[in-house]
């Protein structure tokens, strides 16, 4: 057996929550560190409620645990160093610093061979009029930085549309995908890589709505995906869970981008394989060996979104349907309140 008993997670969020349970099942406890409401709090054996500057705070959780690892990739530098300089991280800085940043994150996927969007960095607004001419519309403005669930983002149509997002930016090309699909793999510090099968996303204003698997499409297309996620997760020398969203094109796979940790698009995986994808991410950081990712049932992810909370008792009353829900206070437009699985077949 390893040698840790206690991990940290940074982002107290649907995601830590799940991780957090995962860990437990495997005689683990993790500590939570969140400066907001964390609905992970309530499942974890500890929770630091405490801003990211705050250093007597981050001291103390990364001296309390064995491991660091996170939920969400958009923790400061500043506390980043500090952490490291206490327990080691992981997945590592690398791959936190290469998904952060859209600009960054695009221009190493093209370096190890793999397409993306045309893209061009924009700065600063004074920029953008020079980057529409190059890349064209449709195309997309996205800031490098904090952007999630399609926000932060503007869609230029016509080339005269010059609308601002407010920070540094990126516009990428419009891709005219046939279908979104992701690959959720797991890496072990050993060089150890378990892929599960790709997923067929779909979005609903700029929001995860679905994940399907089987996605439906040739094998050739399904394999490839996960060689791509594969080459990604090799090439930052990756442990843990990582997403990779892919659009589907004539011409081939295209990768979206990198998400340094479980995702959304992931959490089928509870009831279509025996390890789960949060349970894969904390065997990969404990040191534990990775568990397989076959796939033993069809099944379909819907996100509960706002006011899908109203469908949970018809929802509980459904065959074959597993049911997480977050904790979450409200239900407001937008926010994910939690996921079932339906088993298909
Ligand atoms: P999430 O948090 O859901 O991953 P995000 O805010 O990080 O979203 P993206 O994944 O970049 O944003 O974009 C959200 C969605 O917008 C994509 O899943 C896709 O449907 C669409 N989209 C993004 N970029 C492009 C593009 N270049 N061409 C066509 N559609 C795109
Ligand atoms: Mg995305």
């Amino acid at each position: 057996m390893s040698e840790i008993r206690s991990i940290g997670i940074l982002g107290g969020g649907q995601l830590g929550r799940m991780l957090s349970v995962a860990a437990s099942r495997l005689g683990l406890r993790c500590h939570i560190y969140e400066p907001g409401a964390a609905p992970a709090g309530d499942v974890a054996h500890a929770l630091t409620t405490a801003p990211y500057d705050d250093e007597a705070a981050l001291r103390a959780f990364a001296e309390s645990v064995d491991v660091i690892t996170y939920e969400f990739e958009n923790v400061p530098t500043s506390a980043l160093d500090l952490l490291e300089s206490i327990r080691p991280i992981r997945p590592n800085r690398r791959a936190l610093a290469v998904s952060q940043d859209r600009l960054t994150e695009k221009t190493f996927l093209n370096e190890i061979g793999l397409a993306t969007a045309p893209f061009a960095d924009v700065p600063s607004e004074r920029d953008l009029a020079t980057a529409v001419e190059r890349i064209g519309a449709p195309s997309i403005l996205k800031t490098r930085r904090m952007g999630y669930d399609g926000k932060g983002q503007v869609r230029i149509t016509d080339p005269g549309q010059l609308e601002w997002t407010g920070a540094p930016s990126v516009l990428e090309g419009f891709v005219d995908f046939s279908a979104e699909i992701s690959v959720i793999i797991a890496r072990a510090a050993d060089g150890q890589v378990a892929g599960f099968d790709p997923g067929l996303n779909v979005h609903e204003g700029g929001i995860l709505r679905t994940t399907t698997v089987p996605c439906g499409l040739p094998g050739k297309v399904t394999t490839d995906a996960v060689l791509i996620a594969a080459r990604i997760a090799n090439a930052l020398d990756y442990v843990g869970v990582m997403g990779v969203e892919l659009f589907v094109t004539p011409a081939g796979l295209i990768v979206n981008e990198i998400a340094p940790r479980v995702h959304n698009s992931g959490h089928w995986t509870q009831a279509g394989c025996a390890v789960d994808q949060f349970e894969q991410h904390i065997r990969a950081v404990a040191g534990l060996p990775l568990g397989d990712g076959k796939r033993h049932a069809d099944v379909v992810m819907e996100n509960l979104i706002g006011d899908d909370m109203n469908r949970v008792p018809e929802l509980l009353a459904s065959p074959r349907t597993q049911i997480h829900l977050y904790g979450k206070g409200e239900a407001r437009p937008g926010r994910k309140m939690g996921h079932v699985n339906r088993i298909t077949s």
